[in-house]
């Protein structure tokens, strides 16, 4: 079994009064999709942010066996995570390219910061034809292209990506988890945040699932695909 790269135990978030993690608990391996699931206000984002650097937290958040306690968010991308954002987070006055660029600011490689443009490019042909156009000005399922590679110039090691589905028509769905799987295949481990339990499912090694700030079931993706439980609240008829 491959080792554990996120380890994620007894995490609490607070927001004032209001309590949004609860002991929350998962870990992702080398190599695998994650997903995590539950319907809104479970703290799937809360989740991902709190990772991130960008919420305080109490509990522990182990990344390659460091503690990501305190971290400023700047450091934990430059150790190898990163994070598209619900919303897509595009720099709307930017261009195509320089969203990319600003993803690979931690990094000085210049050769391999373009053979990793081109590499987008290939994932995203679409983007490439709109290089110079504003990302403001594009579609949602284009501005989704941007956040994930944006979020892939860095060059992860974790890969998180929070609802890449919201908004999209369904072929544009089926499009963006295809190439999270082909990002996936060629290396990259990814943590899914999805609204979209099926598709997150279907493609998922292994799942959470989130309630009210707590993990109340996992499994494999298909295990999980099958449960009752999950089928009743999760996946409609
Ligand atoms: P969604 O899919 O709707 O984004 P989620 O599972 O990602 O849902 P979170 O956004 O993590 O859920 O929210 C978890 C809980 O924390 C919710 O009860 C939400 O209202 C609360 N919350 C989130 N952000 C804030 C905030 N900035 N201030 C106060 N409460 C917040």
């Amino acid at each position: 079994m491959s080792e554990t790269i996120l380890e994620v135990q007894d995490l609490n978030v607070k927001y004032g009064a209001i309590q949004a993690l609860k002991g929350l608990s998962f870990s992702v391996r080398q190599g695998e999709i994650v997903s995590l699931i539950g319907a809104n206000g479970a703290g799937k984002t809360t989740t991902l942010r709190a990772v991130s650097g960008l919420l305080p937290f109490s509990g522990t958040v182990q990344f390659l066996r460091e503690s990501l306690s305190g971290r400023p968010a700047h450091e934990i991308v430059a150790k190898g995570i990163s994070h598209s954002p619900e919303g897509r987070g595009v720099f709307p006055n930017l261009t195509v390219l320089e969203n990319l660029e600003l993803g690979a600011y931690t990094r000085s490689d210049a050769e391999q910061i373009a053979h990793d443009l081109e590499h987008c490019f290939q994932l995203f042909p679409r983007l490439k034809e709109r290089i110079k156009q504003k990302a403001g000005t594009l579609s949602g399922g284009e501005q989704q292209m941007v956040a994930m590679s944006r979020a892939l110039m860095s060059r992860p090691k974790l890969l998180m990506l929070d609802e890449p589905s919201l908004g999209l028509a369904p072929l544009i769905v089926a499009q963006i988890f295809e190439i999270v799987k082909k990002i996936n295949a060629e290396g990259t481990t990814v943590l899914l945040v999805e609204q979209n339990a099926r598709m997150a499912l279907k493609i998922s090694h292994r799942a959470y699932v989130i309630e009210t700030g707590k993990v109340t079931l996992s499994g494999t993706g298909q295990d999980l695909l099958d449960d009752p439980r999950v089928i009743e609240s999760y996946l409609g008829a």
